[in-house]
């Protein structure tokens, strides 16, 4: 199958409120001007170090998404382009998201990652988190910043109905946040979950994003 085959494979199956996300790390400028030219302009990386070389070269109506772990240090070299961060998981992370965006006079939407896995090592709130976070003082003070939903991975595992629970959970969530009452700078809009092993589960569960990388783009040689 080709890049543009398995896109229009998404485009075509995909409902009308969910947004396609192809996450092209570790593949070369070619094959996103393949998807690109196929129709896709949406894409996620999760490095720094290599999302900004691939905005310089490629077309500047991509909307560009950071999908991993981002360290503080590396937020001032993004944030003039960055469409979505989906990666926040610290308030201190957020803080300096919001003074790069001041500096860069634009506003930078977010998406606060949950921990909903089994796993130790992925990254993200709890609920209790993400519940006192919102109710900061501090938060309203962020005014570059908007936070438009929250993130999520399931954890690695055969056990399907673990990770449709985790995906049920951060759902649940997200819907309790959105019909609470929000600070100003907060919209749940977003609710950013499944993969290419898991995203039909996460559809079914009420997904709005998916980030689908291998599924489009093929095998990566190396991971993460
Ligand atoms: C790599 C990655 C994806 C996509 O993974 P695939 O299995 O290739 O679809 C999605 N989200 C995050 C955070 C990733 O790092």
């Amino acid at each position: 199958m080709s890049i543009k085959n398995n896109l229009q494979f998404f485009l075509q199956n995909l409902p009308p409120d969910c947004q396609l996300i192809a996450v092209s790390k570790t593949k070369p400028a070619e094959a996103i001007q393949e998807a690109y030219d196929a129709g896709q302009r949406v894409f996620g990386e999760n490095k720094v170090q290599e999302l900004v070389p691939k905005y310089e070269a490629l077309p500047k109506d991509i909307q560009w998404h950071l999908i991993g772990h981002l360290q503080s240090n590396k937020v001032k070299y993004i944030a003039p382009f960055v469409h979505l961060i989906h990666s926040i998981d610290s308030f201190k992370l957020l803080e300096e998201v919001n003074k790069q965006a001041v500096k860069a006079d634009r506003t930078i939407a977010c998406l606060l990652q949950l921990h909903i896995a089994e796993e130790e090592t992925k990254f993200g709130f709890s609920e209790d988190e993400v519940t006192d976070l919102l109710a900061s003082a501090e938060l309203q003070k962020l005014t570059n910043i908007h936070i438009a939903g929250l993130m999520g991975m399931a954890t690695f595992t055969e056990d399907l109905e673990q990770i449709r629970r985790e995906f049920r959970g951060l759902r649940g969530l997200y819907e309790r946040l959105k019909a609470s009452s929000l600070p100003p700078n907060v919209m749940m809009r977003h609710l950013s979950m499944g993969m290419s092993s898991d995203y039909r589960i996460a559809l079914e569960e009420g997904s709005t994003m998916i980030r689908v990388g291998t599924a489009i783009f093929g095998d990566r040689k190396y991971d993460q």
